[in-house]
């Protein structure tokens, strides 16, 4: 096995996804069809890095039954390393994702097994030998952050996509964060908790698409994270970092269903990251162009573009 390059520390659902004509009432029950399919904001990021040509090890908690096994399953089916903690006591992570007519969606994830991973689970080893190691805020806040700060300190880049927002996130966790990549949901919620002056207006998202760029940059500086890059869905990203502010567009392209986009992003920068040796904005274009394919498809982990596909699709779109 080639070492990995990049190490994703995060969590593991299994989406179940039902689509109906309209969300049920309560003690309705309606007729619809389903699928099923590996998810999880960690793991969709893993998989979405290594089928972009990066050395992925994913690191997640699962319980001892039947999604857990599938969970397994999918990554040999895929051929991507995985250290799974096994936890006997926990079911594995499930999603219930309801879809109605006009594509709206209702969800409940029951994060279970995820929450139990523990600073003991990490593979060392693995971690220290890293170039990039990736987290979000789905699994055990204080084994995610030990993840981070074990990266650090062996030299790794440390990146985390602070999605969902929990109200357990305690903004220490930032000190061991290289770059930061938040969604501008999540970005918004991150300068009302962190960054805001006392007596200001709290911000909004609408608000935030007014204002200037210089305006970004220095809201982006009070997260005291050397680089962030904020999502903007079909408006592509925007890069801060001491030095300067920079847009990304994004590609166009017919999206059929944006979920995982920015899991999508996350491991499609990784990718670019290596391969683009440290360039942040030919990263960001990576992950731009990884997250666009991944639109055009259904699913999450499932939509995730091979390394082919990518070259492919930035040869046909030159910068
Ligand atoms: P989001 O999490 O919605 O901010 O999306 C993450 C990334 O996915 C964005 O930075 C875009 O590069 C890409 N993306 C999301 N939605 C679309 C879309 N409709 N078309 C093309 N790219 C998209």
């Amino acid at each position: 096995m080639t070492a990995p390059q990049v190490v994703v520390v995060g969590s593991y659902v299994t989406d179940l996804c039902f689509n109906c004509a309209h969300f049920p009432r309560p003690g309705e029950t309606l007729a619809g069809t389903s699928r099923t399919g590996p998810g999880g904001k960690g793991s969709n990021q893993a998989v979405a890095a290594a089928r972009a040509g990066a050395p992925t090890l994913y690191v997640g908690a699962i319980g001892n039954d039947a999604f857990g096994r599938e969970a397994q399953a999918f990554y040999e089916a895929e051929g991507i390393p995985a250290h799974w903690a096994i936890k006997p006591k926990q079911p594995t992570g499930a999603a219930a994702i309801l879809v109605n007519a006009e594509g709206q969606n209702q969800i409940i994830v029951a994060l279970a097994a995820n929450l139990h991973l523990r600073r003991d689970d990490l593979p060392i080893d693995a971690i220290d030998g890293a170039r990039i190691v990736i987290a979000q805020l789905e699994a055990d806040l204080p084994a995610t952050t030990h993840a981070l700060k074990l990266g650090r300190t062996a030299g790794a880049l440390t990146v985390l996509n602070p999605a969902p927002l929990r109200p357990d996130f305690q903004p220490a966790m930032l000190k061991h964060v290289d770059i930061l990549i938040p969604n501008e949901t999540e970005f918004v919620e991150l300068i009302n908790r962190l960054g805001h002056q006392p007596g200001q207006k709290p911000l909004t998202a609408k608000a935030l698409l007014k204002l200037a760029p210089a305006k970004l940059h220095a809201l982006c500086g009070t997260l005291g994270v050397p680089v962030v890059i904020v999502t903007l869905g079909q408006r592509g990203c925007f890069i801060s970092r001491a030095d300067g502010y920079l847009e990304i567009p994004a590609f166009t392209v017919d999206a059929v269903d944006t979920t995982g986009a920015g899991d999508a992003f996350v491991g499609g920068f990784a990718a670019g990251l290596l391969e683009h040796e440290g360039d942040l904005a030919a990263a960001a274009r990576h992950g731009c162009a990884v997250a666009a394919l991944s639109v055009t498809k259904p699913g999450t982990a499932p939509s995730m573009p091979t390394r082919t596909a990518v070259s492919r699709f930035l040869k046909k779109h030159p910068a």
